[in-house]
Formats: structure tokens, sequence, C-alpha cells
């Protein structure tokens, strides 16, 4: 065999290798067990975040999710010159907090374990950030800044149960733009852990097994063999209102800075 056709052997080889042909020195596929293991890939919820306001990406057993906290919808706390303002339908003009959302642009951003694994014992979730919504913006709990309850915002909150302030618009309460009375993906909470809408899709109809988190294990949209999420729990609020995350994180929490 001559120096050349010895060359178009090897690239042959390595076009083989490169297409995927099967090869002594073939790495292993990655199992996605859990822990530390580095994840093989995206679990695909992630890509039902808006591309526009939300980046995921893979750093060894850790997804680091960064968002500009802005919705992908409409909302009166958009300044009125904006494409996705609408007039208030929940709330009314006058009841609105100051701030529009335009106002809060920001960086936020939560690692989390791409296998979250359950806490030995739950952690009460604080004021601030515990969630990034599949929209972009953030989930908050049952509890406003000041010592207000909750029950003081609510003539305020527009449609998605949200409102702007301190540093970013929030919401509280299901989130009638993302998940209304079904089983769509809401966002994922600070311990890792996805939160889905008062339905389950393994069912198609409200879980009756959620722990005190409104937590359960079963299949999903999102994963063939049964995996712990959360649900919006479906009890009533102020003979109105579903409030979107009010127990205790069942994983362990990361802050979302
Ligand atoms: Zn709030
Ligand atoms: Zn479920």
């Amino acid at each position: 065999m001559n120096i050349k056709n010895t060359l178009s052997l090897l690239l042959l080889v390595s076009g083989l290798a490169a297409c995927g042909g099967s090869s002594d020195t073939e790495e292993p596929t990655p199992v996605d067990g859990g822990g530390d293991t580095p994840l093989a890939m995206l679990p695909d919820a992630f890509l039902e975040f808006e591309p526009d306001n939300v980046t995921s990406v893979i750093d060894g057993a850790n997804v680091i999710i960064e968002t500009n906290g802005l919705p992908n919808h409409t909302s009166p706390y958009w300044s009125t010159t904006h494409p996705l303002y609408i007039e208030p339908v929940a709330t009314t003009i006058d009841r609105l907090v100051p701030g529009t959302i335009d106002r809060f642009v920001g960086t936020y951003t939560l690692t989390v374990l791409g296998n979250p694994q359950r806490a030995t014992t739950s952690s009460a979730t604080s004021l601030g950030g515990i969630g990034i919504a599949v929209s972009g913006s953030l989930i908050y709990n049952d509890q406003e800044g000041g010592n207000q309850p909750l029950d003081n915002a609510v003539a305020g909150l527009d449609y998605n149960g949200a409102h702007t302030g301190p540093t970013s618009y929030h919401y509280h309460l299901e989130p009638k733009a993302i998940t209304d009375d079904d089983s769509n993906l809401v966002g994922i909470i600070a311990d890792g852990f996805f939160i889905f809408g008062r339905k389950c899709n393994s069912t198609g109809t409200y879980p009756n097994d959620l722990d005190d988190s409104g937590g359960h294990t079963s299949i999903t949209q999102h994963h063939t063999e049964a995996t712990y999420h959360y649900h919006i729990q479906n009890e009533l609020y102020l003979n109105t209102y579903y409030i979107l995350f009010p127990g205790d994180y069942q994983g362990t929490p990361n802050a979302i800075r």
C-alpha cells in the first residue's frame, strides 16, 4: 500500500468513528444516576423555558439556569408602551404597586443538581426568589416582604397572581398565562425539583398522594421514570386563587442570585 492509500484508509476509519461507528476506545455513555454523576444531556424539561429570557447549561452534575427575570406574557405591570401591556383584568390601575416590569431587567442565576435528591429533612422557604418559571420570571412563596401577609397584596396582583418589587416581577399564585387547571410545566424550584400545574400528566387529573409541599413521585410529560416533582396544590385560597408554592423545600435549595 502506498502512502496515499494509507492516508485514505486512515481518513475513512476516523470518519466512521466520528459518525458513531463502534470502536474499542469509545467511552461508555454516562448514566444519569443522580447525585454527582455528570449529566449526559440537559433534561428536556429545560427546553420549555422561554429561550429569549432563560439559558440553561450543564456544568458537570449541575444545571446552571440564568434568567433576566422578564415574563414572556402579557401583564398590566408592563409599561403602557410595551407590546405585552394589557389593561388590568384581575386588579385595577389604582391598585397596581409602583414599578413596571421594564424597570426590573436583571440577571438571576440558580444552580441545581440535574438529578436532585430529597433531603432528610425539609426546610422553609424565605422571602425573595424561590424558583424560576418557564416564562423567565421568578417564583415567590406565600409571604410578602415587610411582615405583610399575602392577603394584603392580593388586590394588586395581576391575572397571573404576580406583581413587581422589590427586585423583579414575580408570581405568588397560579400563573394563568402558564397553567390554568392543567398539568403544564410551571418552572423549577430552588431545590432542583420541577413544579407543574394542579393536574398530573401521569393521570390527567389532580393527584391525591401529595405531601405537605405538593410533591409526589410519578412519571410526568418530561420523565419516563417515576421522579419526584411538585404541583400547585388544588386548594382554594381566599375562595378564588391557588397559591403557587406555600410549602417547604423537600430538597436542598440553592440561593437565586
Ligand atoms: Zn410579592
Ligand atoms: Zn405529578
